[in-house]
């Protein structure tokens, strides 16, 4: 099996698992990855993530032609934003997960800082996670919006509609996507409860000991 077929595969088969655990359901979410030629395989609009098939991925070349395989998600722009912001980015993958989205529907939620430090895992894999305001499906200011982070943020969430990370590789990518929705399923548990949170140096200590992009 050829490198580009097996990372077929592998976005298949994760995109698959995400979908089976009830991460993201219907015909929702996308997830792209970089091919070794520079190119990108990129989900196609309208497909389930419980149903892609390998061969039918969205194929673009080194300068962003498509050059097979179905259309791609409208949120495309979305995906560029990252590629083009965070040159460390190998795929991108974006779910409509329940307990993140619920999250960003509370108030007095940090929009520089979406998820509140419970566990070190979320800290570790996604640094801080920006929340972003609520775009219209498909609306390309939703690209824009990534791009005046200016490539320091891994990870966003979009109100009222689902989170989207950047990771060195797809299997990176979708750890850390599953991270950010297990902290706000912790989140939206423990709202109201007054839990302990880290504190302070707890996550400074985490920040400098794992090398973490904590942009303040
Ligand atoms: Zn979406």
């Amino acid at each position: 099996m050829t490198e580009e077929a097996r990372l077929r595969e592998l976005i298949c088969t994760l995109a698959k698992s995400l979908f089976d655990r009830g991460l993201t359901h219907g015909s929702t979410g996308n997830i792209s990855a970089r091919t070794s030629d520079g190119g990108l395989l990129v989900s196609p609009t309208g497909t389930s993530f419980g149903r892609l098939d390998p061969s039918r991925l969205s194929r673009f070349d080194a300068e962003g032609r498509h050059v097979s395989g179905g259309k791609p998600t409208k949120e495309m722009p979305l995906h560029s934003a990252f590629y083009d912001t965070r040159s460390q980015a190998g795929a991108v993958v974006h779910l409509h997960s329940c307990h993140a989205v619920a999250w960003s529907m509370m108030p007095d939620v940090d929009e520089d800082d979406f998820l509140p430090p419970l566990t070190p895992y979320a800290i570790m894999q996604l640094g801080r996670v920006k929340l972003l305001p609520f775009f219209r499906p498909g609306d390309p200011a939703m690209g824009d919006a990534v791009r005046g982070l200016a490539g320091k943020r891994s990870a966003v969430m979009l109100a009222n509609h689902g989170p989207v990370v950047a990771g060195k590789d797809v299997e990176a990518a979708c750890n850390a996507i599953e991270e950010l929705e297990a902290t706000a399923r912790l989140a939206m548990l423990t709202c109201g409860c007054r839990p302990h949170l880290l504190k302070g140096a707890q996550i400074q200590d985490i920040v400098t000991t794992f090398n973490v992009e904590w942009e303040a």
